[in-house]
């Protein structure tokens, strides 16, 4: 039967591919494709984890003191049989030699599929088995674990021919939540495409999903419970819409828009090494938003001079506690220096907190977690200024990467002047710690993020201290309006026009204009065209964002004249609804 379901458009794009159902506590889950010669060995893997949780099992129930109550032994009795069980074995067996799927992934694909039918069973003691399961299929993959070849060790182009193998079908990822830290597998995963049930246009797994440029929908609320494994589905990426098994008809449909916006894309990617230059000689500077040392190559193909936000929170992630110290952070932000050629790097110091925690955990469970507003709390500066050590050593790091190239040292959602004297003692501290052991560094530019109101109305005390600024509306946002950016239920109501948003923002270009300083927005507004004239007209000349969001924005560049958009800018700022203000000011000036 075909089903629709509707969610929040968070990354453009037609995506069409079979389902991949992945719970939300699985998504670390190893998923990549083996060759065929490999598919003997990969459920070899898999016969030997059931051998050795096997022996895990009959050790325990052999060791199982007396007094033990005798539903311990019949747990691990049932354990057993589960683990030995066919739906479970063979089916993944299946998953392995005809869709080529990696055994961990394998293992976790079969899950899903007897956790559905655990769910719908009627029997209640029947449908609390499935934890049983899942705790089987748990120690299976930890077992597995250790012995994963995994997909960095198959030679170049070998994925991509594993792909082939496994069949012409694409596939598309449906969850009810990635954490922002796996959202960093999918970065090399075979997926087209992503639903998620929560989140919201800004939160962090959306914001992944832009970088990557797939096409996604997220807080498509009950998309994970109407989806089934291997469905057919289709994610409209610019209307936030999921197709589940649609017509032929409407396949086709959706197929023709595939090739149309890839035909987009290909002319648009001519405008690469164009500079963003208005109809009227205003020089734009187009910059990239980077996660990762490795999205450097991708931000030069783009045509970014530079990169506006290097995003090292990334770094921090997933490690169990275990942070990056100065060496392994040095080595990768000199990485992202060298990548980039000479041109800008602009590193943003550690913004741990609100719904990008250090441990794997989605907005959803740590809601869950904590009960607490965690937007509200200890993140962002406030962290690093509470972990001194930690901070200092991050300094360190990034000041011995600016030895390399020209780097930027950029502090996330300062709200209060008393954190400005903290950063910039430990600056001086770790500066001075490196001249001590004789390390080299250059002089580097600091700014601060503009992303809480408090900021922005003092943007010009800030200004007194830091080199330049760079205005974060995805949390200047959020913050304004008292709406959690990742939390689906209030998504409607967040929007970046309102005027309050606005306000907030042409105060901070204007007065960080007026000072001489440098002011960019490295927010999802900078890459959102519905927005170009805007930030324009309001006096912006330097955007962040994605790679990928690149060539469209210069589009929008290359057909502006600044002269005609600081004209209606008055009239667009006063009007009630400031997007039809602008669209119909545009109009009657015949663009922009
Ligand atoms: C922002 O808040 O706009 C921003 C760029 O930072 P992040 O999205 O990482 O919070
Ligand atoms: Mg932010």
């Amino acid at each position: 039967m075909s089903i629709q379901v509707f969610g929040i458009p968070v990354s453009r794009g037609v995506a069409i591919g079979r389902a991949v159902l992945v719970a939300s506590s699985r998504v670390d889950v190893a998923h990549y494709f083996v060759a065929v010669e490999q598919v003997p060995q990969e459920i070899d893997r898999l016969r030997v984890a059931r051998d050795v949780v096997a022996g895990e099992l009959e050790l325990l129930k052999r060791e199982l003191p007396a007094e033990a109550p005798h539903e311990l032994a019949a747990l691990l009795d049932v354990h057993l049989m589960l683990l030995h069980d066919e739906t479970l074995s063979d089916a993944t067996k299946v998953w392995i030699s005809e869709r080529h799927y990696n055994a961990e992934w394998a293992l976790s694909a079969q899950l899903e599929v007897l956790a559905r039918q655990f769910d719908e069973m009627e029997d209640a003691y029947l449908r609390e088995r499935k934890a049983d399961v899942e705790q089987v299929v748990e120690r299976l993959l930890r077992v597995m674990g250790g012995s994963s070849p995994g997909p960095s060790t198959l030679a170049p182009g070998a994925q991509k021919q594993a792909r082939d193998f496994a069949g012409e079908d694409p596939l598309v990822l449906v969850a009810s939540d990635v954490a922002p830290a796996d959202m960093m597998q999918f970065k090399r995963s075979v997926f087209t495409g992503f639903v998620t049930d929560v989140g919201g246009r800004t939160s962090h797994t959306a914001i992944v999903a832009r970088s990557m440029d797939i096409p996604a929908v997220v807080g498509a609320r009950e998309a994970s419970r109407l989806i089934r494994q291997d469905d057919w589905v289709i994610i409209d990426g610019d209307a936030g819409l999921v197709l589940v098994n649609p017509s032929p008809i409407v396949l086709e449909e959706y197929r023709f828009r595939q090739r149309q916006s890839e035909l987009e894309r290909a002319r648009l990617n001519r405008l690469r090494h164009t500079p963003a230059v208005t109809l009227d000689g205003q020089a734009v500077e187009l910059l990239a938003n980077i996660e990762l040392p490795g999205d450097g190559p991708a931000a030069l193909e783009a045509g970014a001079v530079g990169v506006g936000l290097f995003r090292s929170e990334f770094l921090f992630m997933n490690r169990n506690g275990d942070l990056p110290g100065e060496d392994e952070q040095f080595e990768a932000y000199r990485d992202a220096v060298l990548a980039l050629q000479g041109l800008p790097v602009t590193i943003r110091t550690v913004d741990i907190g609100a719904d990008k925690p250090l441990e794997r955990m989605s907005a959803q469970e740590l809601r869950h977690e904590h009960g607490l507003n965690p937007a509200l709390g200890l993140r962002a500066i406030r962290w690093s200024l509470a972990e001194p050590g930690m901070f200092r050593q991050q300094l360190r790091a990034i000041l011995r990467a600016s030895a390399f190239g020209k780097v930027r040292i950029l502090v996330p959602m300062v709200a209060h002047l008393g954190e400005v004297k903290l950063i910039f003692e430990a600056l001086a501290r770790a500066q001075h710690q490196l001249e001590e052991a004789g390390r080299a560094f250059s002089r580097v530019e600091v700014g601060a993020m503009i992303e809480v109101p408090a900021a922005a109305l003092m943007i010009d005390r800030f200004l007194r201290h830091f080199d330049f600024v760079s205005i974060g509306t995805n949390d200047l946002i959020q913050y304004t309006l008292a709406i959690d950016r990742a939390d689906e239920a209030v998504a409607h109501l967040y929007d970046a026009w309102h005027p309050a948003v606005l306000h907030l923002l042409q105060h901070s270009i204007d007065t960080a204009n007026r000072l001489g300083k440098s002011v960019c927005v490295c927010g999802e507004m900078a890459g959102d065209v519905a927005f170009t004239e805007l930030l324009l007209a309001m006096g912006l000349r330097s955007f962040s964002m994605h790679p990928a969001r690149i060539a469209s924005i210069k589009q929008r560049v290359l057909r502006a004249d600044t002269r005609t958009l600081s004209a209606v800018l008055r009239t667009v700022l006063e009007a009630d609804d400031p997007a039809a203000a602008l669209k119909a000011a545009l109009a009657a000036h015949g663009g922009g």
